[in-house]
């Protein structure tokens, strides 16, 4: 656009090249090339898009495109990202998660509206949504088997460690009563079909069992998930003691690995491939008729490779032709091989790097005693 002058523009160049604006200011994005000339920091375009929604408190230029007045260019050299997260993150608490570029909108739209909007990371004295030790309101769940979505009470307690639902908006006794170090949940607004999808991922005598959650309100459905991530953290603070807060970060709710169809066979390795939804949960690998199963059919523990487990690209020689997909991926753990095939190539180039990455990493004591349990299922 005709009207920078040739010494806005370097000056602009000049504070955009800075090592504190490398990075989207909300996201992490590499190579930010927006900027919020109000706020004073450098978006990548996905940010900056949201930011538009908050008109009273952000406003949105390109830095390649739009003409800079020279006052808007000091402004961002007096601010830049490093500023702001010192002003707007100084009090993030440890458990908050904290969304990367790949992350769904809901999550990426309500880290801003927190940061700008509410200011949620700057008032010391008042206390979060998220951080009462008790959460309790009205979600709707997706019914085991019908899959029709109806509204239930849900009820979290860091007293009693636990996330529970009740059938009755009224009543006493809880339907399930979930452990809260047992919990994983995810946003999976595509699986869900809505925007605020949650899945929660729960052991119940070591079987996995899912629920599907929204809330119409984008906020409370992150305050929801942020507040099991609090209870979270402070279970493992008492259980962990000298863990750092980085070690005990890494140990809350995680994102899927991967998820998708993959045909697999039974254990003779002669039976029919039949078609499945696979979830990589860190290391357990799930399989499910349905995405929105409640329960998974099977699970396969993927070890580590010190302990005996490897990935291989393809079937082993002579396996029977019961599959209708080509690209295929075997793993060996000590006790028996399992065979998967995928439709395309990209798809199980992206498993068999999932996989690669758990194996290489050694196991926890944790671990192992997961890793007993599924050897002793019959
Ligand atoms: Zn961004």
């Amino acid at each position: 656009m005709a009207g920078n002058t040739e010494s806005n523009v370097k000056a602009l160049q000049e504070i955009w090249r800075r090592e504190e604006n490398a990075l989207c200011a909300d996201c992490e994005k590499p190579d930010p090339d927006w900027a919020s000339c109000t706020l004073g920091i450098f978006l990548c375009f996905d940010c900056a898009e949201i930011h538009r929604n908050l008109i009273s408190i952000s406003k949105i230029k390109s830095i390649r495109m739009d003409c800079w007045e020279e006052d808007q260019i000091e402004f961002l050299a007096q601010h830049g990202n490093a500023k702001a997260k010192e002003k707007y993150e100084a009090l993030v608490p440890s458990y908050y998660y904290h969304p990367v570029h790949t992350d769904c909108l809901v999550l990426r739209e309500q880290w801003i509206q927190a940061k700008y909007e509410r200011k949620e990371f700057m008032k010391p004295r008042e206390k979060p949504p998220y951080f009462n030790g008790v959460k309790e309101g009205i979600l709707w769940k997706r019914g085991r088997d019908n899959g029709q979505y109806l509204p239930r009470r849900f009820l979290l307690s860091e007293r009693e460690g636990c996330l529970k639902y009740f059938i009755r908006q009224d009543g006493k006794e809880p339907k399930v009563s979930i452990k809260i170090d047992t919990i994983n949940a995810v946003f999976q607004p595509e699986k869900i079909g809505n925007p605020n999808g949650l899945q929660i991922t729960y052991l119940k005598d070591n079987k996995t069992r899912n629920i599907f959650l929204y809330h119409e309100d984008g906020k409370e459905i992150v305050d929801w998930f942020n507040a099991i991530r609090a209870v979270q953290f402070h279970y493992l603070k008492v259980a962990f003691p000298v863990a750092s807060d980085q070690e005990l970060r890494n140990r809350l709710t995680r994102n899927f690995l991967k998820e998708g169809y993959m045909e697999k066979t039974g254990p003779k390795q002669k039976e029919a491939f039949k078609k499945r939804w696979f979830t990589l949960d860190h290391r357990r690998l799930m399989y499910f008729k349905d995405p929105l199963d409640a329960f998974a059919k099977g699970e396969v523990f993927v070890g580590s490779r010190e302990h005996g487990y490897s990935i291989t690209k393809g079937l082993p020689a002579g396996t029977q032709g019961n599959f209708t997909w080509q690209y295929g991926i075997t793993i060996i753990t000590p006790d028996r091989d399992y065979l998967f095939t995928c439709e395309k190539e990209r798809e199980q180039q992206e498993w068999m790097t999932a996989f690669q990455h758990i194996i290489e990493q050694p196991m926890t004591p944790q671990e192992y005693a997961i890793e007993a349990y599924f050897k002793l299922k019959p």
